[in-house]
């Protein structure tokens, strides 16, 4: 009993798993290249990630588009760690990769690499670089680099030292390995043009003296490529047809080609730019991220306010929403933000279709069934999952005393507020309609602590044989029956849509301080009480929750996913398009 909404174009989940219908530029090009069998009809893509920090929702969408690309071409996709930069790398990131790469669905096999395997052979083609006189020694310091560069507008100059014989360059560069120069005493520059209008030609350094211990290599390196280099030929040495890579990347594509066409090397990969993800109220680049985590503004790189994929998957996210995520986004050439409502709406989507619905309430109010026999309980039959009856259904028990949440009763209810209120029945979830008959407060506060109310035998099940109607339907728990929980509410990272947009603000600033509420005092009813961590469910009415792997058997901890209320379906419905709304509940 599956619900179509036909209106809804990204209700469609079904068909976009049919992967041969997708097609983007990235797609048309590799078609043009099949049907001209440029590449022997190979298509061999590869994620590159840099293992200084834990993988985001943007390198999801690369990585679904690398993986993705290899699968529907009957290709193959590397996994690469671009590992030349030892000053930030760490096994620890390395193993994350490696686990979110898996749990997105996605499989190397045998072919894992890290650029670090190349060292020795990207100095023997530096070598070789110096031998046609196309790489120099240059002694100049990072500052007067900088200087002799030039800019957008004044051409570069060249370095004094850019006419060393070979002799000298090979002496030098081999001197450099050695160790007999200080870190950033000298470098080795690509020999190209320092006139060039693109200032990635402007002779670029390709190696630095930099004494760092490397994770893998340990302190063997005293000499690190640079990654305009050291990534084209890794490309080259896999045999990679297309190496598709971020739009900032597009003006260090001539570089690119450069390397690849001064030393022969296996294939000449194609480098393919598309526009990274940004997404709206949350910050995407691992600099930020580990400032985050170092600073303890978020508990680790995995809290579930994070937006990498540690962190979406202890929120709760499915691997499954965030490959639609990515397939929905699609791929294009122009940067762009993107909504968060729409991550938001695709794993509604999924829980809606796969979450158990289970009865929970966040902020009890007490209620008392004042004609319910006391000591006595009786067992309700409750669906499982209206989307899908193939779940079943489980029981849950009722008795005299209750809690529903607080903000579902008023004193004096306002216009249009349709739940209890004094004098007023509505129905409780698979159980009676109950009526209203007092309120007890406390005396020195006048606090509302507890509700007595009455209940009617002949509306077990939810309905009034006299064909009486009530306007709303409760969630409830058995007080006596159900299980504490702590509950963690989650609101965006950022309170600023686009943070790029505030000017010299330090996204620090533009943090939302509630960002994370902590519910200590919740009741879920007893079939959660050994939730495993990691299951999911919609609890009905509040939203969908995850247990937190901080869950123990005495203690258990929800993380809220999502709310049930999905704005961007209302963007979607209202046509107003509008990207960077905020999709919080109130
Ligand atoms: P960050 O800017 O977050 O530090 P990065 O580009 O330095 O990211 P890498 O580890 O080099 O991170 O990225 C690995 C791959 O993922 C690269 O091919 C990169 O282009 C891609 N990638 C990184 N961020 C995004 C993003 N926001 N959207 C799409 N692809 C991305
Ligand atoms: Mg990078």
């Amino acid at each position: 009993m599956e619900k179509k909404n036909d209106k809804d174009p990204l209700n469609a989940p079904e068909e976009s798993k049919d992967s041969t219908a997708r097609r983007d530029f990235i797609r048309d090009i590799i078609e043009d290249d099949l049907k001209t069998n440029k590449h022997q009809g190979r298509v061999h893509t590869r994620f590159p990630p840099e293992p200084n920090g834990y993988l985001h929702i943007g390198h999801a969408k690369s990585i679904c588009l690398n993986f993705g690309i290899a699968a529907q071409y009957n290709g193959l996709c590397n996994l690469r760690f671009d590992d030349t930069n030892p000053s930030k790398e760490d096994v620890e990131y390395v193993e994350s990769i490696m686990e979110d790469v898996h749990w997105l669905g996605f499989d190397w096999q045998e072919r894992m690499f890290y650029a670090s395997d190349y060292f020795e052979k990207l100095y023997d083609y530096a070598v070789q670089l110096i031998k046609v006189g196309k790489a120099y020694v240059c002694d100049l310091s990072p500052e007067e680099t900088r200087q002799y560069r030039g800019s957008f507008t004044e051409p570069g100059k060249n370095s004094p030292y850019r006419n060393r014989s070979v002799e000298e360059n090979l002496d030098l560069f081999t001197r450099m390995r050695a160790g007999e120069f200080p870190d950033g005493f000298r470098t080795l520059r690509a020999k190209i043009d320092m006139a060039s209008p693109n200032i990635n030609l402007r002779d670029p350094v390709i190696y630095r003296i930099m004494r760092a211990e490397h994770h893998r290599t340990g302190n063997k390196w005293l000499i690190y490529p640079m990654y305009d280099y050291a990534h084209p030929l890794s490309d080259a040495f896999e045999g990679i047809t297309h190496s598709i890579c971020t739009l900032e990347f597009e003006d260090h594509r001539p570089l690119y080609d450069w390397c690849l066409e001064q030393v022969p090397v296996p294939c000449h990969p194609q480098q393919i730019e598309f526009a990274r993800l940004n997404l709206s109220y949350t910050v995407m680049s691992k600099r930020k991220l580990l400032q985050l985590v170092q600073e303890g503004h978020v508990r680790g790189w995995d809290d579930p306010r994070m937006p990498t994929i540690a962190g979406l998957r202890r929120r709760g996210y499915t691997h499954e929403a965030i490959q639609n995520f990515c397939e929905v986004i699609g791929v294009a050439k122009r940067d762009s933000m993107v909504d968060i409502a729409l991550l938001e709406h695709c794993i509604r989507q999924d829980l809606n279709k796969h979450a158990s619905r289970v009865m929970a309430v966040l902020r009890p109010l007490r209620v008392v069934i004042e004609n319910y026999p006391e000591g006595e309980a009786e067992e309700l039959e409750a669906i499982n999952n209206p989307e899908d009856m193939s779940s079943g259904t489980r029981k849950v028990p009722f008795s005299r005393v209750l809690y529903i949440e607080q903000e579902d009763f008023r004193e004096e209810p306002p216009p249009k507020f349709w739940r209890l209120a004094p004098g007023r029945e509505v129905r409780l979830r698979y159980a009676y309609f109950i009526k209203c008959v007092g309120v007890v407060k406390d005396e020195k506060t006048g606090e509302i602590i507890e509700l007595r109310c009455t209940y009617d035998p002949q509306t077990r099940g939810g309905d009034a044989p006299d064909g009486r109607k009530v306007k709303t339907t409760l969630h409830w728990v058995s007080a006596n029956h159900a299980v504490p929980a702590e509950v963690r509410l989650y609101d965006h990272l950022l309170n600023k849509a686009n943070p790029a947009e505030e000017e010299n603000a330090d996204f620090r600033t533009l943090l939302n301080p509630k960002s994370l509420e902590i519910i200590a005092n919740c009741f879920v009813e007893p079939s959660l009480a050994k939730a495993q961590p990691g299951s999911r469910y919609q609890f009905e009415r509040l939203g969908y929750f995850c247990v937190d792997p901080d869950s123990t058997k005495d203690k258990l901890i929800f993380n809220r996913t999502v709310t049930l209320r999905d704005e961007w379906a209302k963007i979607e419905k209202g046509g107003k398009g509008d990207t960077t709304k905020s999709s919080k509940r109130n």
